[in-house]
């Protein structure tokens, strides 16, 4: 068995896989080992009968199946569950949330433990970087959803979005490395359409996600109209310009009917005049955009206010002249699930914010 010796079996295509097992095994059983771990899910090789025990056991004593299991659980009053997922590989947990709703359910994933991207609004940001995850890792948190919720990623309409802990562009191998296993018709079955993935705005990166054969819908960060504003909020912008983000935005290689999503964090008296929201529309109006508005969801150590509802309306309504613009309803506000809001917080830590 080839492969390093800390692999998991989760993260592995079936080209790994036949490599893992070695020529003195027949090929097929790669492709068994696959759809075992992939199509049916299954949280314990063991329950494959169709290998032979001795195969089991030779895999699995050099190889571990590398799923993700609960440290713990919230469940939030508007049905929203955050989770916090144990990594066998060294006992940290990741943060992955469920939005279900009648008609789709959505599971927001991370790409990293912590971030390295130091944005002034976000709670993960206070966490630094602990490390980015692996393909297996990421994949396994949205197997482990699916298990648990019984959901079927070939016939009920699953979203997922990379909008929780980290920068998926800064782990970008293995992110794509991860999409095109979940993208596999012939194993997990989501469809690329299906998948978001949102950034900061790591330009040259951008370019390297707009190559990949197998790729999701892309989200940019926005968060302010202007470079000044947007280097106080993101100092990310001190490397990235704001002018070099929006090249790189217009070289994107949209596909028939995709559009550019776009976020932006309205923050009380900082970045949330009419005039912003013109300077949004100035910069994003010759692009297939989308605009999505979160108002700031707050938290503990975060120095900003959420906008009035008013302000917010007014804003859109500025946007919407040149391009289509949402207001994002936070979920799961009350067990800190929401945007922005994902630092491992306790039971404990958990108070009233709404
Ligand atoms: N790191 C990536 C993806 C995770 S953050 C990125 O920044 O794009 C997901 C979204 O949450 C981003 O659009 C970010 O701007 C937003 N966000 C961060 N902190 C927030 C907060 N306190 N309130 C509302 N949205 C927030
Ligand atoms: Fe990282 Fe995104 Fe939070 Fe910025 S908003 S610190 S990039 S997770």
């Amino acid at each position: 068995m080839g492969l390093r010796a800390q692999t998991t079996l989760l993260g592995l295509d079936v080209a790994d896989l036949r490599e893992l097992l070695g020529p003195a095994t027949p090929a097929y059983r790669a492709r068994q080992i696959y759809d075992a771990l992939y199509k049916r899910n299954v949280a314990d090789l063991e329950e494959s009968t169709e290998l032979p025990v001795e195969l089991r056991t030779r895999l699995l004593s050099a190889t571990p199946h590398g799923h993700l299991t609960v440290d713990q659980r919230f469940d939030s009053a508007d049905g929203t569950v955050r989770y916090l997922l144990k990594l066998p590989a060294d006992g940290r947990s990741v943060e992955t949330v469920l939005m279900p709703a009648d008609d789709r359910h959505t599971i927001c994933i991370s790409s990293q433990v912590g971030c390295p991207v130091d944005c002034k609004f976000c709670l993960t940001a206070q966490m630094g970087l602990e490390r980015s995850l692996s393909a297996g890792e990421i994949v396994g948190q949205v197997l482990h959803v699916c298990k648990e919720h019984r959901l079927e990623p070939r016939t009920d309409h699953v979203n997922i979005v990379m909008m929780g802990m980290g920068e998926p562009l800064l782990n970008l191998p293995n992110v794509l490395k991860a999409i095109r296993i979940l993208c596999d018709a012939n194993g997990v079955g989501f469809s690329q359409r299906r998948i978001t993935v949102s950034t900061s705005g790591i330009v040259p990166k951008i370019a390297e996600l707009g190559a990949a054969e197998v790729r999701p819908y892309l989200a940019i960060s926005l968060n302010a109209s202007h470079e000044e504003q947007r280097r106080a909020l993101m100092p990310i912008t001190k490397k990235y310009h704001l002018a070099d983000l929006m090249e790189a935005c217009k070289a994107y290689p949209l596909r028939p009917r995709e559009f550019l999503f776009f976020e932006y964090v309205m923050l009380r008296g900082v970045n949330d005049t009419d005039a912003d929201a013109r300077r949004v529309v100035s910069l994003l109006g010759n692009l297939r955009a989308k605009l999505n508005i979160i108002a700031l969801n707050p938290g503990p150590g975060i120095p900003f206010q959420t906008p009035d509802p008013e302000r917010v309306e007014s804003f859109q309504k500025i946007i919407m002249r040149s391009l289509p613009c949402y207001v994002r309803r936070p979920r799961g506000l009350d067990i800190y699930a929401a945007c922005g809001q994902l630092k491992k917080m306790q039971a404990g830590d958990l108070v009233t914010i709404q």
